[in-house]
């Protein structure tokens, strides 16, 4: 490899290609495992031989199209109404529905389709001067940072800590006059429970307000394993009073990363997402979604994975991950001293440890020493700390090996017993405000972790000072971290 390799320093001499990708292939010899069945977050993997080679070629040959304008590029353009129109039909919606109508974008990941479902109803209703976002607590941060974004208030309806789901009572008093939608999840990311949604969506219609459904993570797997038996609550447009829905294509339709489907259930609905302008002296330009240049890789690709695994494989993952779900929280069932946060309804499995000399967080990197990658979550008001797992087609072969691994891991926890913060440490993470977290002593902080150059193998520590943490000094500890971390590759 090249000494300037990884570095922003441009070769004088160029490098040649197959030694360019040698260095890109070392760099990823780092990363997370993204196949093999053993990565429960960030990556979706249906281990299914010969899609990524398609999924690439799709990619590779439409990378340098444009998304700018459809009728420079009507190639993109059949493509994104064909995934809309697929989407569509998914969730209820199409010729001879009760959504006859639906419409759609392709956008460019779920966070873009929610910050794009509060813009349109943020327009639509500009006589407000303060306009409101109803969500229950579950919901994914993203509204968090479309409110943020968009300048638009959110109030937070609390979930049951056993349901894990918001009262549809809470949730209609939640609704002012300001509002301008109210969101419900297809399921919550953190739980993979699915809301209440048909009442949600009529205390919202019954105030003339706007109802989104979050299906980002469940959109396009709910379906399939209610197809399969699964007793799956209706969610999508088949419920009078869902205005929106959005759908990662990038999750469970498998499709490579930057792409995801917001749809509404007619045109007038979404108008207000739209932008255009044309009172510049360059082009004339209408935006549908935030990105104005967009790539056609991702949507050629979802294209190409969409087709090539049709009906009967989406229903045929369906059905490994609905075994692999079962599989998993068997054997958390099976473990003394964890427990699962809710019956998995969906492919989340997340659990909980109800015994405090078994630590969640060194559980967790016991499981990663194991070759396990689980996500932990944070205590918040009051539900525990818990260990999500996003279950793809991919882990049901690897299944029967967990069962073992978490006995093995629950076993170490246990003999290493919970870890205790420095009280010292303890007292920064509960006592500190936010600003005084200076840069300079979050980077001292990071160098007393063992965080310096990025993060180790052993996160309990760090876990569990976040965990201690209030939501605000997390952010700022969140936040300067990633903020060391993103430096300039002199
Ligand atoms: C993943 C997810 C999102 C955000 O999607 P990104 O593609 O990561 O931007 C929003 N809502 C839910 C429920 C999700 O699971």
């Amino acid at each position: 490899m090249s000494d300037t390799a990884g570095t922003g320093a441009l070769p004088t001499r160029g490098v040649p290609a197959a030694r360019v990708l040698d260095e890109i292939r070392a760099l990823r010899s780092a990363d997370r495992p993204t196949h093999g069945g053993r990565l429960f977050a960030y990556v979706y993997d249906p281990g299914v031989a010969g899609l990524d080679e398609l999924a690439q070629a799709a990619y590779a040959a439409s990378a340098h199209v444009n998304g700018l304008d459809p009728t420079a590029f009507p190639s993109l353009l059949a493509m994104e109404n064909a995934l809309v129109a697929a989407a569509a039909r998914l969730l209820g919606g199409g010729p001879g529905t009760a959504a006859p109508d639906v419409v759609g974008s392709v956008t460019g990941g779920g966070t873009e389709s929610l910050l794009l479902a509060v813009k349109a109803a943020r327009d639509a209703r500009p006589e407000l001067t303060a306009p409101r976002l109803v969500v229950p607590a579950s919901a994914h941060a993203a509204f968090a940072k479309a409110a943020h974004y968009l300048r638009v208030e959110l109030d937070t309806v609390p979930v049951d800590p056993v349901t894990l789901r918001p009262a549809v009572a809470d949730v209609a008093a939640a609704i002012r006059p300001e509002t301008v939608l109210v969101v419900a999840s297809a399921p919550s990311y953190a739980h993979g429970v699915v809301d209440p949604v048909a009442g949600i969506a009529e205390v919202a219609a019954g105030a003339g307000v706007r109802c989104h459904v979050d299906a980002c993570f469940g959109g396009w797997a709910l379906p399939w394993l209610r197809r399969l038996g699964a007793p799956v609550p209706a969610f999508d447009f088949a419920v009078p009073g869902v205005t929106s829905i959005s759908v990662d294509l990038h999750k469970y339709a498998y499709a490579p990363k930057g792409v995801s489907v917001l749809l509404h259930r007619d045109r007038a609905l979404r108008a207000p997402q739209f932008f255009a302008y044309a009172d510049w002296p360059g082009y004339t330009m209408v935006n549908p979604v935030i990105a104005s240049t967009r790539s056609g890789g991702p949507i050629a690709a979802a294209y190409a994975t969409l087709r090539h695994l049709g009906e009967d494989g989406y229903l045929r993952l369906a059905a490994s991950t609905r075994d692999a779900v079962a599989g998993l929280a068997d054997a958390v069932r099976a473990s003394d001293g964890l427990r699962l946060m809710a019956e998995p309804e969906s492919t989340v499995v997340c659990f909980t440890a109800d015994d405090p000399k078994l630590d969640l967080f060194v559980l967790v990197d016991e499981l990663t020493a194991r070759g396990w990658h689980t996500q932990p979550q944070l205590r918040y008001a009051d539900l525990p700390a818990s260990v999500h797992l996003t279950v793809t087609a991919a882990v049901a072969s690897r299944v029967a090996e967990f069962a073992p691994a978490l006995a093995d891991a629950v076993a170490a926890a246990r003999a290493t017993g919970p870890v205790v913060l420095p009280p010292e440490l303890r007292a920064l993470a509960a006592g500190l405000a936010p600003e005084e977290l200076t840069p300079e002593l979050v980077a001292g902080l990071a160098e007393g972790l063992g965080l310096a150059g990025g993060v180790p193998d052993r996160m309990a520590v760090v876990n569990t000072l976040l965990d201690a943490a209030p939501a605000a000094v997390r952010e700022r500890l969140l936040a300067e971290f990633v903020g060391l971390l993103q430096r300039p590759a002199w």
